[in-house]
């Protein structure tokens, strides 16, 4: 059965970057019947930021990508895989560090963090670049090159120590990549890296392959980060004797423009948001924008995700989450960088709005007003519903509806000043005050019906359009924009429209 995680480290909220990440393991479980599983890597107590896991079950709940097994998952569950947050699994790690010690891949070592530093000073003075590995850990203060009595008095003596890998020297291994292929890494470059801290806690390599171990993971997909770690966790499952999972290395997601990967504060910059959802940083009290709050829809928000690095290779672009399960493809993921588009994001949610039935997005247009204006509106469903079909053509977002429609929602008090000059004439009053009529006379008040009865005015006086229409318009919207003017006072009302001309023209 394929199982796959979702490891993200609660150190913040969870940037595009990992709900792509989630959203590929989401759908590569739905495609092949499996499980997703939500793991949460907080061993670094440093880096742990209070409410960040709390924002990552949230998101994923919004996305409407829920894990099969996690934190909460039921108390079978829990026996057989959990539990599912690495600091309630700490016991167990250590023991695996020692196997390896056992074994003889891995070793104790007392360099003090002060004795690194100048190891790397003495390294970068002779222009090159520390690595405590094969080379250089035989003069370094570890039980490979310490006697076995001094080792065993030091480590009882209290003194602090790591558990370091030893990487194998001359080979080289073939690693295997679904996206990316063979790669051949020669061993002779790779750190001993530390697998048990100082501190009583595994470092994220060892907690991870134990963890995608003991949980039965047979797909580790995640972020291109991560490559450069790959080479010791296939050793890693070596060194236990484990059959290793497959892996996929999702492409990095690059800034819109310029070099780069995108980050944070390239959204802050452009004005787009990176976040899923609103994030408040318990520290700083900083307050950073999310798709949600800013109105995308989440089928939207899933669909140009998925759209990161991946397409089907046709040219549909629209995809519900099960026609994304359906196509997707972990081997056509691309190997490049994928550039984030936020003009594309917003096309996204338009097409999204579209899909919308008109009283579903008077409800979300009531409740955008109610919320920005804090008070409720007396505007009715039916109303805002018909607002909502003539102006969604135009709009990204429901709160677009509110900028483009202002005129339906109220009155206009003032004109568009250069609009004025321009439409305004010496007759248009008297024109006015004649179409006025003209509407009032009109008994089945439609769009069609007024549309034609006003235009057989116009011939019939022998007017031309632009003395009537454009003015019309401007008395109606208050400057020269809107749908259809015959669609306008169609919805408006007769009441409300005659107002509107008779305001205009005192
Ligand atoms: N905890 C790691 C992260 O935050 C997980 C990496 C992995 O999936 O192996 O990205």
């Amino acid at each position: 059965r394929v199982r796959v995680r979702f490891a993200p480290s609660p150190t913040g909220p969870l940037h595009i970057g990992g709900v792509r990440t989630a959203l590929l393991n989401y759908l590569f479980a739905k495609k092949h019947g499996g499980d997703f599983i939500l793991r949460i890597e907080d061993t670094d107590q440093k880096r742990y930021v209070e409410g960040a896991e709390e924002y990552i079950t949230k998101a994923l709940k919004w996305l409407n990508i829920p894990y099969d097994q996690g934190p909460d998952s039921e108390a079978e569950i829990q026996e057989k895989y959990g539990p599912f947050r690495q600091s309630e699994r700490k016991e167990l790690y250590k023991k695996y560090a020692e196997e390896l010690l056992n074994s003889g891949w891995a070793y104790y070592a007392f360099d003090t963090p002060e004795e690194l530093d100048a190891e790397r000073l003495k390294s970068e003075s002779d222009g090159g670049k520390f690595t405590y590995n094969w080379a250089t850990r035989g003069t370094l203060q570890n039980s490979l090159s310490l006697d076995t009595q001094e080792v065993q008095k030091r480590i009882e003596s209290g003194e602090p120590y790591v558990i370091r890998f030893k990487s194998p020297v001359d080979e080289s291994i073939k690693l295997n990549d679904i996206i990316r292929g063979e790669i051949i890494i020669d061993t002779n470059i790779l750190d001993d890296k530390v697998l048990f801290k100082s501190d009583g806690m595994p470092t994220y390599h060892l907690a991870n392959i134990v963890d995608d171990h003991l949980m039965e993971i047979t797909h580790v997909i995640r972020g291109e980060e991560w490559l450069p770690s790959l080479a010791l966790h296939v050793l890693l499952y070596r060194a236990f004797g484990w059959d290793a999972p497959e892996f996929a290395h999702l492409p990095l997601i690059l800034k819109s423009v310029g070099k780069g990967k995108l980050s944070k504060r390239d959204g802050d910059k452009l004005g787009f948001p990176v976040f899923p959802l609103q994030w408040t940083d318990p520290v700083s009290g900083e307050v950073s924008s999310g798709y949600k709050e800013q109105g995308y829809y989440p089928e939207a928000v899933v669909n140009f995700l998925a759209f990161l690095g991946w397409n089907p290779g046709t040219e549909q672009e629209l995809f519900s989450l099960d026609e994304l399960i359906e196509a997707f493809e972990i081997e056509k993921v691309q190997k490049a960088g994928a550039r984030f588009d936020p003009d594309k994001t917003k096309w996204y949610n338009h097409q999204y709005l579209q899909k919308q039935s008109n009283d579903d997005l008077a409800k979300e247009l009531c409740d955008y007003i109610e919320q920005s204006t804090a008070r409720r509106t007396d505007l009715r469903i039916d109303y805002l519903s018909k607002v909502a079909g003539l102006l969604k053509e135009r709009v990204n977002f429901v709160s677009e509806l509110v900028v483009e429609g202002d005129f339906f929602l109220r009155a206009p008090e003032n004109f568009q000043e250069k609009a004025v000059k321009k439409q305004w004439k010496e007759h248009t009053a008297s024109y006015m005050n004649q179409v006025a009529m003209v509407i009032e006379s009109v008994n089945d008040f439609n769009s069609q019906t007024i549309e034609e009865t006003v235009k057989s005015w116009i011939s019939e006086k022998e007017l031309s359009f632009g003395q009537v229409m454009p003015p019309l318009r401007l008395a109606l919207v208050g400057e020269m924009k809107g749908p259809h003017v015959f669609d306008i006072i169609d919805l408006l009302g007769k009441t409300q429209t005659l107002d509107r001309i008779q305001y205009a023209v005192t």
